[in-house]
Order: C-alpha cells, then structure tokens, then sequence
C-alpha cells in the first residue's frame, strides 16, 4: 500500500538520481502528481542548460588561439636546436641554459 503522503521534491529528486529509498518507489507508482513532478525535474530548466551550454561551448577563436600557440612553441623549439647546435651542446643542455623548465624533446 503506497504511502498518502508526497514526498518532497529533494526526496523526489533522490529517488531520480539513485531510484531509492523504497517507500519513494512504491509511492511514485500509481501517484500521478508525483510523476509529473519526477517529469519537471529530469527536463533541464532553460536557465541550467543555457548556462552549461554556455560553458561547455568552446569558444569561436579556439583553433586559431590552438594554433598560434602550437606554432610559438615548434618555433621555440627550432630556436633552441638551432642555440645547441651553435654552442655545441645537447638539446637538454640548451633547455637548462634558456629555460626555467625542461620541455619535452620527442
Ligand atoms: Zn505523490
């Protein structure tokens, strides 16, 4: 026999996320208010989904940025190749002299 009493939307809530506690599952059976109210929670509101959309969207001048920064660093990279070739000393070594960081040599 199912509870006459509605749980509350943070139990309503829970019982979406983990499908528990019992006495949530055996009420939302056969209550339709309840199940509208399931229904609202799992629909994103419009505010919520915006505002993900917003931070998940990459932004519009992400590949040129990508790309600009790709090319600094192969360009970096041949400058500091060419110091060690000039000097007459290892890849690693020149990274020591002109860096505060190694940077990787693959
Ligand atoms: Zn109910």
């Amino acid at each position: 026999m199912r509870s006459r009493l509605h749980p509350s939307k943070r139990k309503l809530a829970a019982w979406l996320e983990s499908g528990g506690p019992e006495e949530v599952d055996a009420h939302v059976i056969d209550c339709d208010r309840c199940a509208e109210s399931i229904e609202a929670l799992a629909v994103p509101t419009p505010v919520l989904s915006d505002a993900l959309a917003a931070v998940l969207t990459p932004p519009d001048d992400l590949v040129i940025r990508l790309n600009g920064r790709i090319a600094s660093s192969l360009q970096n990279r041949a400058d500091m190749k060419m110091f060690a070739e000039l000097c007459g000393v290892s890849f690693p070594t020149a990274q020591l002299l002109l860096t505060d960081r190694p940077l990787d040599d693959r």
